[in-house]
């Protein structure tokens, strides 16, 4: 009977969802109308039943009447033995005499995926990203705590899943990472995989094109703790959503801790379907913030420390000012400025730490940068650029000031505290009074206006 209805069945699904997803189950036995077949895991019932149902019911009525039922067996029981459902396609002898169509040469090894093994030990955590080189401040502080306790208690807290969400280079990996790696410890033993959106979705599509859907679910429904980097990553990818819809599911069901990041928040998460977007609300959500001023003197402080070298305080107070937009960049002027000095065999002073910082700034910000708009400015007014930075507070001086305040506002990254710095370390309350300024004075005067408008251009134009 069974094969009566795998022959109907092909021809209606396909050869490749086919082999995938009928080809391993086992009839079991046919009792008054009623047929059992085997299914490999619980995971595969829910699929089934999701996606095949119409079709299955089609066959079992024309195979066995409008009375005919179908009902799955389960090898894979929540309660068991955690290895024994990955013996599944080994060859059962005893329970059916009738061998499969297709018989797999090779038992399923949850470890391996399209044919890498991808053993216990390769959770792919960087063994460097830890919570003790993860600078604590007011920019991170609850992801950070949060991560920490569910590192502690995977899958025990009301943290799961965690969710951590922040812009580039502000620390996502690195945390969720150091989560990880403490995992392992507290978790001894069991598998805790790192694994990138984006990796994850090519694994999926190299198991869809090599029938090992099979293996592809069983690798995941066999991990402890799962952390899946920049999931916006997923939008639009809708199979490779369903699947890690399930697997999400069937972890979270069986108390398995799952840590994810994304580059927004989740409200905001383009081409996630909504259920899986509920889910992520399940557990809690935490951002990482720009780094504050506090938090960037701390980490180039450990920086240096950690790499054994010496710089003055003018030094680091002008770098953490200066470059405040992400960790990455401010970690990327660092080994810049190290790398100037030991070629140049310079001491690290505030003279090349300012060199250092127009070489690559404008390339890395890709936009103007404070010392242009200043230079820009002060031309146009015909006044000297130290003016801006100076005490004086005569008439055309202060509007010049202002306006190139107001412009270090609108064209670069640069923080209002930032900005007060570089214009003679006046205080961010200075700045937020300028750009105030400014904007009252472009709403009376028709000609001030003008005049900025024809300004922005040049800013606007040096933008890549
Ligand atoms: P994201 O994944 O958010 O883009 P990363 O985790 O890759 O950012 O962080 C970028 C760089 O900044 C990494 O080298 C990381 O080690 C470093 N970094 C980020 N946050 C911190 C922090 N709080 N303390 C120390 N280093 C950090
Ligand atoms: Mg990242």
């Amino acid at each position: 009977v069974w094969n009566n209805c795998l022959h109907s069945i092909k021809e209606g699904v396909g050869e490749q969802s086919f082999n995938t997803w009928f080809s391993p189950i086992e009839p079991v036995k046919l009792e008054n109308n009623v047929l059992t077949i085997q299914v490999p895991s619980q995971f595969f019932y829910e699929w089934l039943e999701e996606h095949y149902v119409h079709i299955l019911r089609k066959v079992i009525h024309q195979e066995l009447g409008p009375e005919g039922r179908l009902e799955y067996s389960v090898i894979v029981d929540k309660g068991n033995d955690k290895y024994k459902p990955f013996t599944i396609n080994l060859p059962n002898n005893n329970k059916s005499n009738k061998p499969k169509e297709q018989q797999r040469e090779q038992p399923l090894n949850p470890f391996a995926l399209n044919g890498v093994d991808l053993s216990q030990q390769n959770s792919q955590l960087n063994p460097n990203y830890t919570f003790d080189t993860f600078i604590e401040g007011d920019c991170n502080r609850l992801a950070r705590s949060a991560g920490y306790a569910v590192a502690k208690k995977p899958g025990i807290t009301s943290f799961n899943p965690l969710m951590i969400y922040g812009g580039v280079g502000l620390g996502k990996t690195h945390l969720v990472q150091a989560i990880g790696n403490e995992i392992k410890d507290t978790l001894n033993g069991k598998f805790v995989l790192y694994v990138s959106s984006e990796k994850f979705t090519n694994q999926f599509i190299d198991a869809l094109r090599n029938n090992k859907i099979q293996d592809f679910s069983n690798y995941y429904l066999h991990i402890d703790a799962l952390i899946i980097d920049d999931v916006q990553f997923l939008g639009g990818k809708e199979r490779t959503q369903e699947i890690f819809f399930h697997i999400f599911n069937h972890l979270h069901q069986n108390g398995k801790q799952i840590i994810m990041t994304s580059d927004r928040p989740p409200r905001d998460l383009k081409g996630l379907e909504d259920r899986l977007l509920s889910r992520f609300k399940w557990g809690l959500t935490a951002d990482l913030q720009q780094p504050d001023l506090e938090t960037r003197i701390a980490i180039i402080q450990n920086k240096m420390e950690s790499d054994g070298i010496h710089i003055p305080e003018d030094v680091i107070e002008y770098l953490a000012y200066s470059v405040d937009t992400n960790i990455r960049e401010l970690e990327g002027v660092l080994i810049s400025l190290i790398a100037h000095a030991s070629l140049n065999r310079k001491e690290i002073d505030l003279e090349l730490a300012k060199q250092t910082l127009k070489n690559i700034v404008h390339d890395i910000e890709s936009e103007v940068g404070i010392d242009f708009i200043q230079k820009t400015i002060a031309e146009h007014f015909a006044v000297k650029i130290d003016d801006l930075k100076a005490k004086t507070r005569k008439k055309e001086i202060v509007i010049a000031r202002q306006v190139s305040m107001y412009f270090c506002k609108e064209h670069t990254n640069h923080s209002l505290k930032s900005i007060g710095y570089h214009f003679g370390g006046r205080d961010h309350s200075t700045v937020i009074h300028a750009v105030q300024s400014v904007n009252d004075m472009m709403q009376v005067d028709k000609r001030f206006r003008e005049e900025m408008e024809e300004l922005k251009k040049r800013f606007k134009m040096k933008k890549v």
